[in-house]
């Protein structure tokens, strides 16, 4: 059989530069030795002295780990593809790091497990994770590789801590609020283990920053909370060869898969298009129970370490979800689309994109103010306006269409029907009479207001940054959430 094997980047300078080598062979390793036939010094980075391939090497044919097929016995036909992955972090070349007294002592309860030992420990040393975002996942995952010991942490966030982060981002602590998140998630992790570097990003990930920030790491970790973060990461895994860690977290439901577009399929064989806007609340909305992100992160941190210690069955091509509720772990199994636009056989996609584009964002820039004035073509309402006509006793009737728990918590008065039975319960409300809309921060109250103008409503106007900017701007004592 003519068979085709893919020279990895670390190996190519023992097969003269070439990425592909074509040879002859009946069986996996029949064309494993004619390849080290013909360029003898990849004989001992393949092969162990007892003849046996080396632990960090994987061998593939077309998609497929020959491991879990016959190993070397297994059989080729002509034209198949054979690709050898070396583990990241290890081997070839690369010269693992000592560790110190300290460190051994530190990592002891690593070190003796046959699985990890000194060259697992010296691979977490020699490791470069980076996590985007400090947020819920991201806390678990930094907490538990600092304390791993990995090399190399580089985090990416821009945000500062505010305090309804601290249910669940255990990151970060109540003394500090109001600064970077950052700079909180550097002390803590130096605080656990002052042996870990730390390289802060203060951005938002970009298309224009995202393959420098990334190009530097061995994994990275999707921490991320909006769709265009996560095809933007996604998307820049699949061009610089990068494994993802995927996780995603909402209410009491979590995902988490391991997306190596090299072996197996992307976040876009899994997910080709974002949902529309509005349509998947955020976290901010929905809510999300606190220990559900110290769960799923702390599956990506496993995820991560198995990687670079080379150990046990990756998540890659399986999509695990979990649900807190019925404690339940469901396993789905992914398939790699060859129609995929950014990792199939005739990829579209070849940089990256306008990802706010592509998800459908609008800026939320657009302010009313800039708004012509004309009372019948307004469509937005600022607090400061509505408070205005309030007091002199204008009549204007407010809706809230938030959901009950919420309005609970705090309300501006009107009457309370929640966005998701709007359709049904119109007819409780005067299409006459002119209405304000609100929410929570504008954008539900926004598809809300849309609706009623379809629907016939003469004179609805959305209130612009919803409750929030109301407690902002008119009455500090409200309760915020
Ligand atoms: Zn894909």
């Amino acid at each position: 059989m003519e068979v085709k094997f893919l020279i990895p980047t670390p190996f190519r300078k023992h097969t003269g530069n070439s990425d592909t080598v074509i040879v002859h062979g009946q069986t996996v390793e029949e064309a494993l030795i004619s390849l080290t036939e013909k360029y003898s010094p990849l004989y001992r980075h393949l092969f162990s002295d007892d003849g046996t391939l080396r632990g960090f090497i994987n061998v593939y044919i077309n998609d497929n780990d020959i491991r879990y097929l016959e190993q070397g016995r297994t059989g080729l036909k002509d034209a198949d593809v054979i690709s050898i992955i070396p583990s990241i972090a290890g081997g070839i070349d690369v010269r693992l790091p000592d560790l110190s007294q300290e460190e051994i002592l530190r990592y002891s309860r690593h070190v003796i497990m046959p699985e990890v030992g000194m060259e697992g420990q010296k691979k977490l040393k020699a490791a470069s994770v980076l996590v985007i975002g400090a947020g819920g996942l991201g806390s678990p995952v930094c907490l538990y590789l600092a304390a791993a010991g990995i090399g190399k942490l580089g985090i990416v966030d821009f945000d500062v801590v505010d305090v309804t982060n601290l249910q669940r981002q255990i990151l970060h602590s109540t003394e500090n609020i109001g600064r970077s998140k950052l700079d909180s998630a550097r002390e803590r992790i130096s605080e656990i283990n002052p042996h870990v570097e730390t390289k802060a990003f203060n951005t938002m990930l970009t298309s224009k920053n995202a393959m420098d920030i990334l190009c530097d790491f061995d994994v990275i970790i999707d921490g991320t909370d909006n769709f265009a973060t996560r095809y933007l990461v996604n998307d820049a895994c699949v061009l610089l060869g990068k494994p993802n860690v995927y996780g995603s977290i909402f209410r009491f439901e979590g995902q988490v898969s391991l997306f190596d577009a090299k072996r197996g399929p992307c976040y876009r064989c899994l997910y080709p298009s974002p949902p529309p806007p509005g349509l998947v609340p955020s976290c901010a909305e929905g809510g999300v129970l606190g220990v559900l992100p110290g769960i799923i992160g702390t599956l990506q941190a496993l995820e991560a370490m198995k990687l670079i210690t080379g150990q046990g069955e990756s998540l890659a091509g399986r999509l695990v979800l979990f649900d807190a509720l019925a404690l339940t772990f469901r396993e789905l199994k992914l398939k790699k689309n060859p129609n995929c636009p950014v990792c199939g056989e005739h990829p579209s996609i070849r940089e990256l994109i306008d990802y706010e584009e592509f998800c459908g964002v609008q800026s939320h820039q657009a302010g009313s103010a800039q708004k012509p004035a004309g009372r019948d073509n307004k469509t937005e309402i600022t607090p400061k306006e509505l408070k205005e006509r309030l007091d002199r006793g204008e009549d204007i009737a407010i809706l809230d269409v938030r959901e009950p728990v919420e309005h609970e918590i705090c309300s501006i008065g009107g009457k309370l029907i929640p966005l998701g039975s709007l359709r049904q319960r119109m007819n409780e409300l005067d299409p006459e009479h002119e209405l304000v809309v609100y929410c929570k921060t504008g954008r539900r109250s926004g598809q809300a207001a849309e609706l009623l103008r379809k629907a016939g409503f003469k004179q609805v106007e959305n209130l612009v940054g919803g409750i929030t900017a109301w407690a902002a701007d008119i009455d500090p004592k409200m309760a915020r959430y």
